[in-house]
């Protein structure tokens, strides 16, 4: 079995405290009620793209825990296949995150199972019939650098999030056809706060594409830059949406759209995403977006 739109990468139990301020070392600070939601970059842009009625798969592994189960019926629910979702003797990837009154975020990510995601998952059976497969970055490199040399070498379209942060091998950027980066991963990757766009070209893929927040987003490749505007939304949650972004951006790719109106409709999704709490369950439908 396989999906027009596999989407490799972490599923973790997002365990989010408010918190008034967070402890110090050694410190013991009373938060109010914990929110457990299915989350991880992975996931959530897989039930991004199955919101929107893309087929789709997640390769990505979990445990067989109480959070495995809660992540599984999460992607069932939004219609996302779990064939290569597979379980492993680890604890399923949990992010533990306190939030402060201002909304700042700050995020312990213990990834469990999703460590255990090998280049070996990346089988044949996975990549064959998909047309895009998007990477993010909370499973092992070795296993996205494998999964991205291997998607290309098929002839399948790689676009890669490259979030969190890290540096990946010069061959394994020249064979991803859309980086997606926000500001400041782009800032990472150039090394540089007001770098050009442009130069995200010059790390080897064949077009980029920037999120810039409440101003949308911007798209790079041979035709030169794109600005994509979006829409004027109340944002009360931005949590996942960027992994909102990836998933409307690869399903409309996976549907031949060109890269550009493939953006203006990552960013429509984006933004009704930050209109809404929590991640996933802010992703819109396709009736939505008309
Ligand atoms: P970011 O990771 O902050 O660049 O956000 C990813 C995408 O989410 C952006 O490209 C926008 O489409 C959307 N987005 C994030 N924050 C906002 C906001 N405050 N208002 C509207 N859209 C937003």
């Amino acid at each position: 079995m396989c999906a027009a739109v596999l989407v490799v990468g972490s599923a973790n139990a997002d365990l989010v405290v408010p918190v008034d301020r967070r402890p110090a070392g050694g410190e013991t600070v009373l938060g109010g009620d914990t929110v457990l939601s299915p989350g991880g970059k992975g996931a959530n842009t897989a039930v991004a793209a199955g919101r929107l009625g893309a087929d789709v798969a997640l390769l990505g592994a979990v445990g067989s825990d109480p959070y495995g189960a809660l992540l599984r019926d999460s992607l069932a629910g939004a219609g996302v296949s779990t064939t290569f979702l597979r379980v492993v003797d680890r604890p399923t990837g949990i992010a533990y995150i306190t939030v402060t009154p201002d909304g700042e975020n700050s995020i312990l990510v213990s990834p469990g199972a999703n460590s255990a995601l090998t280049p070996a998952d990346i089988t044949s059976e996975a990549l064959a019939g998909a047309a895009v497969v998007v990477l993010s970055l909370e499973v092992p490199l070795p296993t996205v650098e494998h999964a991205v040399r291997r998607a290309a070498a098929a002839g399948v379209t790689v676009v890669l999030n490259l979030s969190p942060a890290a540096r990946l091998s010069a061959s394994t950027l020249a064979a991803v056809d859309v980086l997606l980066v926000n500001e400041h991963e782009a800032a990472y990757l150039l090394r540089s706060d007001d770098a050009d766009p442009r130069e995200l070209l010059d790390l080897g893929p064949r077009a980029a594409v920037v999120t810039l927040g409440a101003k949308g987003a911007v798209v790079v490749d041979a035709d030169g830059v794109t600005e994509v505007a979006s829409p004027a939304v109340e944002a009360v949650d931005t949590t996942g949406a960027g992994d909102a972004f990836a998933g409307a951006l690869a399903a409309a790719l996976s549907e031949g759209t060109a890269l550009v109106t493939a953006a203006r409709r990552a960013v429509k999704v984006a933004a009704i995403s930050v209109t809404r709490h929590g991640a996933q369950p802010s992703y819109p439908s396709s009736d939505e977006l008309e």
